[in-house]
């Protein structure tokens, strides 16, 4: 049963075909070996799947949202997520196709789309977290040049990336709402410091602090207007939000597909363990709410394809959450599923319970998104 078009029913399944040489055993091994999976983020880009989104003219694919979470979920259904595809060519792709100059296009488009460049993306600062309009990181003219002051924090990617899109707002714009000025920072600015953060999940995708102070930078380094406001953001954060779903779907549906394998073939009592419903039932219900988080997800990418950043941020935001819940439940459910092999390395599924938990927290939390619904979508007041 499908809804899809031919063509976008002949790219699933070539990404799916793709994928399923890489899967959890390959990332596992580059997390080990702390490589970041070059050969398969490579050969991606090679068969045009990480730039399905940028446009024709850069050498992408000139397709939309919809395709790249397409690309995305059907990698992380075969236990071959790649992060950085939800910065790379989503948040900083859109946002440059969107608000960059000429110049700006024309470095970066064809890069991000054949995966030969790789753009990270910097919002999350210490004291701010998740309340963005309190970020502190500040850009400061200096004749023609920027000089930029602050500090990141969990920024993915930064070791592998050519350089970072920096959130930052505008010295007279020091307060308040955040009116975000957008910069382009090659990694090797003078001035610019990073650290890797030690962190619990299993991810060949590192995170890491940032550091500047008084890091200068030409006036090419800045995209789209400083008081543009926050429509240019948005034009990368609900990319963002669509690509996070596309991984919460894709990893419930890898998830799921093990511990339905499993419980269709382990018998300990009479029948196979899927005919008891403490079994079927969760998995079932698992099975429901990921195709809705999905519909969702093809919701939002379908709105923000067709320009209504309004309405794509509503369905981003629940598509978020949606597949967010059912990937952390399926992971859960799966190892449950699976006994005491759950646990086991043999099986893949016990080293992705940390990394399941990233959903709920990252891009953008549960509570914040419920915050979101609350106040946005049903009118109700704010607490914060
Ligand atoms: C693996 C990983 C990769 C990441 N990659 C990037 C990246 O590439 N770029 C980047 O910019 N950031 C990145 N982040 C950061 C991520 O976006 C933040 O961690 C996230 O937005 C939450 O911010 P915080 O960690 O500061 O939590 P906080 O904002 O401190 O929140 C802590 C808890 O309090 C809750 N809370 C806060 N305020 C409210 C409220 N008003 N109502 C109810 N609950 C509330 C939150 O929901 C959360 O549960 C990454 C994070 C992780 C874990």
């Amino acid at each position: 049963m499908t809804t899809e078009s031919q063509e976008r029913q002949e790219l699933r399944a070539a990404v799916n075909k793709f994928a399923a040489g890489y899967g959890p055993k390959y990332m596992e091994k580059c997390y080990q070996d702390g490589e970041y999976p070059w050969e398969l983020w490579r050969e991606a880009g090679k068969l045009g799947f990480l730039g399905v989104n940028i446009p024709e003219e850069f050498g992408g694919g000139g397709a939309g949202m919809y395709e790249l979470s397409l690309v995305a979920e059907e990698l992380n259904a075969q236990g071959s997520g790649l992060l950085l595809m939800v910065v790379s060519p989503a948040i900083c792709g859109n946002i440059i196709n969107r608000f960059g100059t000429p110049e700006q296009r024309q470095q970066w488009l064809p890069g991000l789309g054949d995966g030969s460049k790789i753009l990270v993306f910097g919002i999350t600062e210490p004291d701010a977290g998740s309340n963005s309009h309190r970020i502190t990181t500040t850009a400061k003219r200096d004749g023609s040049d920027w000089l930029l002051t602050g500090r990141k924090v969990f920024i993915s990617g930064v070791d592998v990336a050519d350089a970072v899109l920096i959130v930052a707002r505008t010295e007279d714009a020091k307060t308040g709402n955040l009116k975000p000025a957008l910069f382009i920072v090659p990694r090797d600015t003078p001035g610019f410091e990073y650290q890797p953060i030690d962190m619990a999940v299993r991810l060949p995708e590192r995170q890491f602090s940032l550091f500047f102070d008084d890091m200068r930078l030409p006036a090419e380094a800045l995209v789209g207007d400083p008081d543009g406001g926050i429509m240019q953001l948005f034009a990368g954060l609900n990319p963002e939000r669509i690509m996070a779903a596309a991984g919460g779907v894709g990893s419930a549906r890898y998830a799921l597909d093990r511990a339905v394998d499993y419980a269709k073939t382990r018998t300990v009592f009479k029948a196979p363990i899927g005919a008891h419903q403490a079994i079927s039932h969760p998995l079932a219900q698992i099975k429901i709410e990921t195709e809705l988080a999905k519909l969702m997800m093809q919701k939002a990418a379908v709105l923000y394809d067709g320009g209504d950043d309004f309405g794509a941020a509503e369905a981003a935001n629940m598509a978020k959450y949606a597949a967010a819940e059912a990937s952390v439940r399926a992971i859960d459910q799966a190892v449950q599923t699976l006994g005491g092999n759950g646990l086991t390395v043999e099986y893949d599924l016990g080293t992705q319970l940390a990394n399941a938990r990233i959903m709920r927290i990252a891009p953008v939390s549960r509570e914040m998104i419920l915050n979101y619904v609350a106040t946005t979508s049903l009118g109700l007041p704010k607490s914060y």
